[in-house]
This record gives structure tokens, sequence and C-alpha cells, in this order.
């Protein structure tokens, strides 16, 4: 499975880089979070932080 996000509706708070630093970096450039590791990353923390996005903007690919 392959995690993505949504950059239009990222608003840079970082919560996915702070659980989740190995899959999500947050490009300071554009001040939006970006996948790092879109493959392999451990899924709990994936999980936790596609619940803990405040826009809901992180998902799983189907
Ligand atoms: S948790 Fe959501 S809104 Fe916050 S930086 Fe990550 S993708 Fe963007």
């Amino acid at each position: 499975m392959k995690v993505y996000l949504v950059e239009e509706e990222c608003i840079g708070c970082g919560t996915c880089a702070e659980l989740c630093p190995e899959v999500f970096g947050l490009n300071e450039e554009k001040e939006k979070a970006e996948v790092i590791l879109p493959e392999g990353g451990p899924q709990e923390c994936i999980d936790e932080a596609i619940e803990s996005c405040p826009v809901s903007c992180i998902h799983w690919e189907q």
C-alpha cells in the first residue's frame, strides 16, 4: 500500500511529520507536508498520522 497526501488541502501543521518522521516531511519552502517514503513505512504511525491530520488530507492509495 502507498500513502499520499493532497497538498492543496494541507495546512502545514507538521503533525504528520512529528508522528511519523520516516514517512512525512515538511517542505519549508512550500509550508506543506510531503511524503518522503510512500512505501515501506511503518503502517501504525501512518495510520496515526491519517487519523490526526486536522484536514484529513492523508490517504492510503487504493
Ligand atoms: S498533518 Fe495534515 S495538515 Fe498537518 S502537515 Fe500533515 S498533511 Fe498537512
